[in-house]
């Protein structure tokens, strides 16, 4: 099923994002994870992908099985980053052939110490988008930034970059994580105003341990507001508090999304079934409404 007719019905929708591993001896304790997590039967599931292709076999079997073996669709992530035409005209046969139907399409990180061409074909994700709309019948995703891409300058050009996007045909956009919702509405006006009409649907990343606050910053050099570093200061050092406060924070940034008019919110689960499914439980009568 088409990601752009599950969030075009009614329902509000609860969808987790998984990822693969790198090497093969690991595929099977991800395995396990991702289809712990598609057995709570959300939305719909993702899958990122390595950027230069790193994942790709593995990115594609478990979009496979999760849909096969729980019926939950799924998004295979795309990157084109040392990537060419050719190369990414097979990976969408492989998706295909595999019976995903969704795509999100992403310019992707540049790899530390690669040596060989970083952009040869694609400079930016609008123009994966382009080429996956001719190639076939995908429902296209993209990234978008709250709190602005690293690379843009500023708030303005990375808008009209991402506007660019959605004219090359991305059909919604899914956020990178951020832990102020206030700093997702005010994108959201900022990007209406520019005239970006899509679907925008938020990631909300629920910090389970403390190294990840770190590395959430490193990645995307997100805000912490101080309510959420008091937390962390906190409870940061008994494993299991830290993750009942942090599912219980991503939890309230969901609800205070959803009262503010959002209807679908993806969850980056990171792999972690138990954190996956004491959101979904959290939100289970509220999501209902
Ligand atoms: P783009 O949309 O190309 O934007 C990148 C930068 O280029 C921005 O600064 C933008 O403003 C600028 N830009 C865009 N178009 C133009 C233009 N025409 N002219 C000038 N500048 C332009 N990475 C992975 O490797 N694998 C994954 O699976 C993955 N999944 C992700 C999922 C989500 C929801 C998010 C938010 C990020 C994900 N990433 C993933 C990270 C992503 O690949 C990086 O953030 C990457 O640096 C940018 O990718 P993009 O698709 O947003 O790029």
């Amino acid at each position: 099923m088409k990601i752009r007719d599950i969030i075009g019905q009614e329902k509000a929708t609860l969808s987790f994002e998984v990822f693969p591993p790198k090497k093969d001896t690991d595929f099977a304790s991800v395995e396990a994870a991702a289809l712990g997590i598609a057995a709570l039967r959300p939305s719909y599931m993702s899958v990122t992908y390595g950027a230069g292709g790193s994942t790709k076999g593995h990115t594609i079997k478990l979009a496979n099985e999760i849909q096969e073996k729980y019926g939950v669709p799924t998004i295979a992530h795309l990157t084109c980053v040392c990537a060419n035409k050719d190369s990414i005209r097979t990976a969408l046969s492989e998706m295909k052939n595999a019976g995903i139907e969704n795509i999100l399409a992403l310019r992707g990180d540049i790899p530390k110490n690669y040596d060989g061409q970083v952009f040869t074909d694609f400079a930016h994700a609008s123009e994966l988008v382009k080429l996956i709309k001719e190639s076939g019948d995908f429902c296209v995703g993209g990234a978008c930034y709250p709190e602005v891409h690293p690379d843009s300058a500023n708030k303005q050009d990375d808008i009209a970059n991402l506007k660019k996007k959605v004219e090359a045909g991305c059909e919604y956009l899914t956020t990178q994580m951020f832990f102020d919702n206030n700093i997702f509405f005010n994108f959201m006006y900022r990007i209406r105003e520019a005239g970006i009409a899509v679907p925008v649907i938020p990631g909300i990343m629920p910090i389970t341990k403390r190294v990840q606050v770190k590395n959430a910053v490193k990645l995307s050099g997100c805000n912490v507001p101080e309510r959420f570093k008091n937390i962390v200061d906190r409870f940061g050092d008994t494993e299991a508090a830290m993750k009942q406060a942090g599912i219980a924070y991503a939890t309230d940034q969901i609800i205070d999304l959803l009262a503010n008019g959002v209807k679908h919110i993806h969850v980056y689960s990171m792999n972690k079934p138990e954190v996956a499914a004491g959101i979904q439980a959290n939100l289970s009568d509220i999501l209902l409404v």
